[in-house]
């Protein structure tokens, strides 16, 4: 039987990227139609600042403006997350820091980890990119003249949730012909076969498609509600389950760090995004080491006392991912997927990457559903671990020990036997591209490095054989001059907003 209709349950930033990406493969398929439902009445999460540099290639794969981007949702330039005090500052500098940045480590990037390792001078990310001088210099990633979507580094963006999802919405109704509904879905009637047969609104009678996909947040309302696919918890291995989000105003001239900035606390972290007209700080905690109240007193001083000047919510957090993301008839996307914490920004990210892997793979008839499906649910499971064991790298790594949040993330029994057998293997050996064979592994060799040499865990030298020839002394010197000449050159990152957002940057 072929596939006709499409329906989309949420409209969220996962229901409209879904309903991008989806909608783009629709129009070339005559008989394709994609409808999105949204409730009136229902929020979206309205959180969800930070995001990858992967989401510029979906972007502009929709046809999307980066400057019409740029100036309806708030959108300020993120090249790194800076990790502050992650590690003990009786051991090390007292308000240590690491760039885990965008830029790749170096054209030749491995030889420069190795030359890095033998010196040690500066941090390992100032030793290999420019992109750190640029970052700490609060400098954009590239000039107004450049056209859109490139750049001279690496980047990605912070953005107003809202704002962003509207943007999404407009254009995939205007490109992709997708239709919108409102109305609340109540029942969901399923068929013979346990299928999702048609679902029951408030305002629009009963709704029949072919295909679902479940874009309605935490409340998983097909995916879990109707057809009631386990959910795998992650809290093991990752702790925090809370977060209070606040946003915080900010002076039309100030300056705009080009990062996230992830300041690591007793129970967890606070994010601080830094947008053209704002700030969104969200204080993260495990509830099992820091009770709402102390969390609201640290979130305060962050916040030099004003915290009772701001809006603030507190949003729970359920960390995990559906055993299967596809059942039947149906594909859960982004939070009715699952959720870990924030750290590292992978929501939206995941998101994405299923949205467009479902696009590319969409079954038009029934009988390809299954084909399509077992695929589907085991690379997404792939990479839901491994985005686990990225997020957990950041925890077990640290040599905090002034709360037991710290010490118990040092517990073997919290890490995956994956990421055991990797760091394990990196005590005596440098990584390399090899022990990523995956290309579902969404963080790959350069996030690694960052992240382990950042958190200063090396090998040995001696243990490991670390050769260094000419050609890296040169493109080691090479490096510093480019990065004197970024710092310098690249403009102020307001500066830089503040002209895309009057002239408008060159289309391609
Ligand atoms: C504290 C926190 C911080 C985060 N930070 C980041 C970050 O920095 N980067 C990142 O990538 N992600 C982040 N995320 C995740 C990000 O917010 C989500 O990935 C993103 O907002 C997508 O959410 P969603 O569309 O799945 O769900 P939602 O935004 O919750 O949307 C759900 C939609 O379903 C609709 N709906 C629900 N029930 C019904 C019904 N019965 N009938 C009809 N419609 C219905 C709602 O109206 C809504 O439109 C964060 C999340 C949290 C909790």
């Amino acid at each position: 039987m072929n596939i006709k209709k499409i329906a989309i349950v949420g409209g969220g930033t996962a229901g409209w990227l879904a309903a991008n990406h989806l909608g783009k493969m629709a129009v070339n398929h005559d008989h394709l139609s994609v409808t999105l439902i949204e409730s009136p009445d229902i929020p979206t999460i309205g959180v969800g600042e930070g995001t990858v540099p992967a989401i510029r290639q979906s972007l502009q794969s929709f046809g999307i403006s980066e400057t019409e981007f740029i100036r309806s949702c708030d959108v300020t330039f993120k090249q790194s997350i800076k990790f502050a005090n992650w590690l003990d500052n009786t051991k090390h500098a007292k308000d240590n820091f690491y760039h885990h940045l965008f830029d790749m480590p170096g054209p030749i990037g491995e030889d420069l980890t190795r030359l890095w390792l033998l010196k040690k001078g500066k941090p390992y990310a100032q030793s290999v990119s420019p992109q750190h001088a640029v970052c700490e210099a609060y400098k954009g990633p590239k000039t107004i003249r450049d056209a859109e979507y490139r750049g001279h580094l690496g980047y990605a963006y912070h953005l107003n949730a809202a704002k962003f999802a509207k943007l999404l919405g407009a254009n995939a109704c205007e490109k992709f012909n997708v239709e919108h509904i409102t109305a609340n879905v109540g029942k969901v009637i399923l068929g013979p076969e346990g299928e999702i047969k048609s679902l029951e609104t408030d305002t629009k009678g009963t709704l029949e498609f072919d295909f679902y996909i479940d874009c309605s947040g935490f409340a998983s309302l097909l995916i879990d509600k109707a057809l009631k696919v386990p959910f795998v918890s992650k809290a093991e291995q990752l702790f925090v389950d809370k977060a209070i989000a606040v946003q915080v105003p900010t002076a039309a001239d100030a300056p705009i760090p080009p990062f996230t900035i992830a300041t690591a606390h007793q129970a967890g972290w606070i994010w601080d995004i830094a947008l053209s007209n704002r700030r969104g700080v969200g204080f993260v905690y495990s509830t099992k080491y820091m009770d709402d109240v102390a969390a609201e007193e640290k979130l305060n001083k962050y916040l030099g006392g004003k915290l009772d000047q701001y809006q603030h919510r507190t949003l729970p957090m359920t960390v995990g991912y559906r055993e299967r993301s596809w059942e039947k008839n149906c594909v859960a996307l982004g939070l009715a997927q699952g959720f870990l914490e924030p750290l590292e920004a992978t929501s939206i990210l995941l998101t994405d990457f299923a949205a467009g892997f479902l696009a590319d793979r969409f079954p038009t008839t029934t009988e390809l559903q299954s084909l399509t499906r077992d695929r589907f649910n085991h690379v997404m499971q792939y990479a839901w671990e491994r985005v686990v064991d990225f997020i957990k790298l950041h925890y077990c790594l640290s040599d905090r020990t002034d709360s037991q949040f710290w010490i118990d993330n040092r517990l073997p029994e919290t890490m995956s036997a994956e990421l055991t057998k990797r760091l394990s293997l990196w005590q005596s050996f440098v990584p390399n591209r090899e022990d990523f064979f995956s290309k579902f592994e969404i963080f790959d060799l350069e996030n690694y490095l960052y992240v382990l040499y950042g958190m200063e865990s090396m090998p040995e030298v001696g243990s490991c054989d670390i050769q260094i020839n000419e050609a890296t002394l040169e493109q080691h010197k090479k490096l510093e001059l480019i990065a004197n000449k970024m710092a310098d050159e690249l403009p102020e990152h307001r500066q830089l907003l503040d002209k895309i957002n009057r002239y408008g940057l060159q289309k391609i």
